[in-house]
């Protein structure tokens, strides 16, 4: 027997479901496969950063992969059309028996897996499996509905798992030898400065969780805020593209807990709470299809009258809406491929709401840029923020730049990072826009691109409209 593992959003081989089931029959020849499809990626938004990142996380697979005997094939398609004719015809030139891989919940993905199943039924046994998330999906309410809500989805899913712990999968012990393949060609990129800071491959990964587990997980709770200071895992980028598995995370983090999931201590718990808010989102993008199809969760949302303000949003892009630390989370965004989360809420409010314009190119916006883009969390900020999604914002409730700026930046240490024309202001003078800075240098500095009380009229009357 022949088994193909096709790998997709999941990278590593420590704690990869798919993998290990393909793994478990001794005498099966195991071959791994990656699709390359850059023009689906291309329609899909995804960031050069992020591609980058994948190919170098790929590499760093196939050496792994090459040490447990596992030989990698690369096929360059363009886009899921493509692998839904290549992967059959693969399959047969190879004499696959099993196919085994690890769900993807958007849309065109699923509608990509669905035309695979039908077109290898009867010659080559499926297997799918679920790995993205740390539970499987399923969660219903009582009333035997799917949550829309957090907290409750949250209580549940604590429940569910204290009562059946996911288990974590060890990476599969090496074949006796390698199947004979094909050669496959990586893509190498050129190398760019921003990759130093996010180093490809598991042991990486593991080692940032490592890191952050002892040095920063116990005071999460009260830095997590604070844009200025290293206070958050950053294993987005590594979550995302499946170089680290969930579980490895969580089970990591209750340890520092320990040893329970939900023990009070705050920093550890607030941690595990952002990974049950990924395991949310993966949900709501499975279980409501049309949040992938750029259509509101709630339904009164697309009455919203969004303004067409070109000028506007290149203002937000490109940091010089005059508002500094809306300007300086939009210059992390180009300049890193990164942006901590508190800043990702406030210029999707300000984006939003300050400027009326709407959620979906922000949206579109940020996975052009970020390197942990990924639909599911992206779109449920973004309908969090635009207070259209499933437990959204109240749209009364506007983030005011400045004072989040004073409170959360208060010395204005990330601001100066960001914008160095403003570097020499004093730290009360920073958060403000440019009319309200006292000293002379800030004529460099744009104008401010609304004011704050007029957009806030504005916001309310549109919103009220619907
Ligand atoms: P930590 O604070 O260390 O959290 C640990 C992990 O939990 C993160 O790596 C992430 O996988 C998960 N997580 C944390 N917060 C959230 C959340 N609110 N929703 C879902 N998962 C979460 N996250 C992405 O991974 N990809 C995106 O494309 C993305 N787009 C966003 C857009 C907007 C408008 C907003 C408000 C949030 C978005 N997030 C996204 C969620 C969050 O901002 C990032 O996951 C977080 O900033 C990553 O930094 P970290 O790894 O240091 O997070």
């Amino acid at each position: 027997t022949r088994h193909l593992v096709w790998f997709r959003q999941d990278l590593r081989v420590y704690d990869n479901t798919a993998l290990w089931h393909a793994c478990l029959d001794p005498e099966a020849d195991v071959i791994a496969l990656f699709c390359a499809t850059p023009q689906q990626w291309r329609l899909h938004d995804m960031a050069p950063v992020r591609e980058r990142f994948l190919w170098r996380n790929l590499t760093a697979l196939k050496e792994r992969l090459g040490e447990l005997n596992i030989p990698l094939v690369v096929k360059h398609c363009q886009t899921f059309e493509d692998c839904v004719q290549d992967v059959p015809t693969l399959c047969e030139a190879l004499g696959v028996t099993n196919l085994y891989a690890n769900c993807e919940y958007p849309v065109n993905e699923q509608k990509r897996d669905r035309a695979i199943r039908e077109a290898l039924a009867d010659k080559v046994s499926c297997h799918w499996h679920h790995d993205f998330g740390i539970k499987p999906l399923g969660l219903l309410t009582k009333t035997g509905n799917p949550y829309t809500v957090f907290s409750p989805f949250k209580r549940a899913w604590i429940e569910r798992w204290r009562a059946d712990p996911a288990p974590i999968y060890p990476a599969p012990e090496p074949r006796r030898c390698s199947a004979a393949v094909p050669g496959s060609e990586l893509l190498a990129s050129d190398k760019q400065a921003m990759d130093q800071f996010w180093p490809a491959g598991e042991d990486a990964a593991m080692n940032r969780l490592a890191h952050f587990c002892e040095d920063r997980i116990d005071h999460y709770k009260a830095k997590r805020d604070l844009p200025a200071e290293p206070g958050t895992s950053e294993l987005s980028p590594y979550l995302a593209a499946g170089v680290i598995s969930p579980r490895v995370c969580l089970d990591a983090a209750i340890r520092a807990n320990r040893g329970d999931i939900h023990e009070g201590r705050q920093g550890p718990d607030t941690w595990i709470s952002e990974l049950i808010w990924r395991d949310f989102y993966i949900h709501i993008l499975d279980t409501y299809p049309r949040v992938s199809m750029n259509r509101c969760f709630r339904v009164e949302g697309e009455k919203i009258p969004w303004r067409n303000a070109p000028e506007d949003f290149a203002a937000w892009c490109e940091g010089r809406t005059g508002y500094p630390i809306v300007d300086a989370a939009m210059r992390q965004l180009v300049q890193t491929g990164w942006m901590h989360n508190r800043l990702r809420m406030l210029v999707a409010m300000f984006l939003t709401k300050q400027l009326l314009i709407d959620w979906r190119e922000g949206e579109r916006f940020f996975m052009q840029h970020l390197i942990d883009g990924d639909l599911g969390a992206n779109n449920g900020g973004w309908q969090w923020a635009a207070s259209t999604g499933t437990d959204a914002a109240p749209y009364f409730r506007i983030f005011n730049p400045i004072t989040q700026s004073q409170k959360f930046d208060a010395s204005g240490a990330f601001i100066r990072r960001f914008v160095p024309e403003l570097r020499e202001l004093s730290d009360k003078d920073i958060h403000m826009p440019a009319p309200l800075m006292r000293q002379s240098l800030a004529s460099a500095y744009p104008e401010p691109v609304v004011e704050l009380k007029f957009a806030r009229e504005r916001a309310l009357a549109a919103f009220k409209s619907v």
